[in-house]
């Protein structure tokens, strides 16, 4: 079938075929469809959406247009578990999550992103390391995962070339706000890992891209069963972000936040019951433990040995990182010159936050991009960040501020005082549930 022949069933509402989807997606990763081909085709899935087949079809066309990893064949005998957020602000926990996972007994193979409009991505926190190589080649990510049992990294160029392509195109012609191709977005990557079990932490509130729960609740249903369509075991949660996750955002800051979860010196503790949650369910999903609640008492007892933080000391040093990276992060990450309390205005309690608005500020001290090319500065960012509930006097610090200068710290002094709500009655103060559903899949 002709590429526009494909384009004017979707657009008329019929439904494709899985070998016209696949001719389709070939054709966009080998460039034997035309940009403007795509972008009609975006906009009639965006207009018209598509049947459960058809995204798995999709999914799996474009999972298929690169490598697809065979753990098996590299020898890997352990189930190999991944997670994907759909993105926040202050989410580091990819962080201790991949290495607690491997530590219990999973490999996790992790392609994470960059940040993505205000929130922040993985991948950029990874860089804040000196000498880590966040886009190692094909060899040296098999070599760690089958070393260490996990590598976290950036997504290359040989993985799921489709969506690049596809996606490119989407983010210009306002089609990325569709279910079914985020869906087949997100899946196409994640499934290229070669997973066992694959588990969504779909993000809800103020400071995610869906930001209400039925929003969130229609992507998270797509995600599940679309990818267990195309035969991974998929679970996924609904986790509040209507204020940061952590009480660090930026990325050598939130890296900090992460080295001393895992060796206990702090742990925040919405952070903390998030990450044993998500954990739990890898953990369930990969056959290693019996229950959710064993899940958990496995999550505690790696990070409690000191099993966790020795994966993730062992994974940043394969992967080119200081040998002593976990002793001496504070010495090796990037300092800002200008740290600063962020006084509140107001005597009261914290009643909400504009999480967005926390991702934003972060982004004007120059920790997140404005244009896709930019570099960032991993230095700034915020730290001890007051959340939803706290008691705060007037001057008392909301947060710390770490900027590149005098000019750059007032400005993000004065939006973070725009995100939070203070308020000086607090008889009817409820806090939000961390874990708002549970979504179970099955796969095919
Ligand atoms: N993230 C992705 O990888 N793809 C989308 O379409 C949206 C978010």
């Amino acid at each position: 079938m002709l590429p526009q022949e494909i384009i004017r069933a979707k657009r008329d509402g019929k439904a494709l075929k899985a070998d016209h989807i696949a001719a389709f997606a070939a054709g966009i990763a080998d460039n034997t469809i035309s940009e403007g081909q795509i972008a009609a085709f975006a906009m009639a899935v965006f207009f018209n959406g598509m049947s459960r087949d058809e995204c798995v079809a999709l999914t799996c066309a474009m999972r298929d247009s690169g490598s697809v990893m065979d753990w098996q064949k590299a020898g890997i005998d352990r189930p190999v578990l991944d997670k994907h957020s759909t993105g926040g602000v202050g989410d580091n926990v990819s962080l201790m999550l991949g290495p607690m996972v491997t530590a219990a007994g999973g490999a996790v193979p992790m392609i994470s992103g960059r940040g993505l409009g205000h929130t922040g991505g993985t991948l950029d926190k990874f860089e804040a390391i000196p000498g880590y190589q966040a886009i190692p080649d094909q060899e040296t990510f098999t070599r760690v995962v089958k070393q260490v049992g996990c590598a976290i990294i950036g997504q290359t160029a040989a993985l799921a070339p489709a969506d690049q392509r596809f996606y490119a195109t989407r983010d210009v012609t306002a089609t990325v706000e569709s279910v079914p191709l985020i869906t087949a977005s997100i899946l196409s990557k994640k499934l290229a890992e070669g997973l066992d079990g694959l588990v969504m932490d779909v993000k809800c509130g103020n400071g995610a891209f869906a930001s209400d729960e039925k929003c969130a609740r229609e992507l998270a249903e797509s995600l599940v069963t679309v990818a267990g369509g195309a035969g991974v075991r998929t679970s996924a949660i609904l986790t509040d972000m209507n204020e940061p996750l952590a009480s660090a955002a930026g990325n050598a800051v939130e890296v900090v936040n992460a080295v001393r979860f895992l060796t206990g010196e702090a742990r925040d503790p919405r952070l903390e019951y998030i990450t044993i949650q998500l954990v739990a369910q890898m953990l369930l999903s990969g056959g290693l433990v019996g229950t959710h609640s064993e899940g958990e008492k496995k999550a505690q007892s790696v990070l409690q040995s000191g099993a966790a933080v020795e994966v993730f000391a062992h994974m940043v040093r394969a992967l080119g990182g200081p040998a002593d990276f976990v002793e001496k992060h504070e010495d090796y990450l990037p300092k800002a010159p200008v740290i600063q309390p962020v006084p509140a205005l107001q005597t009261g309690r914290v009643w909400s936050m504009d999480a967005r608005g926390v991702g934003l500020a972060v982004i004007g001290l120059g920790g997140g991009r404005t244009r896709a090319d930019q570099k960032i500065d991993h230095a700034v960012g915020f730290t001890a960040i007051m959340g939803v509930g706290s008691q705060v006097e007037t001057g008392s610090p909301l947060a710390m501020v770490h900027a590149r200068c005098e000019n750059t710290a007032q400005a993000a002094i004065n939006a973070l005082q725009d995100t939070y709500t203070i308020g000086e009655k607090d008889d009817h103060f409820v806090p939000m549930p961390m874990v708002i559903a549970r979504i179970e899949g099955e796969s095919s």
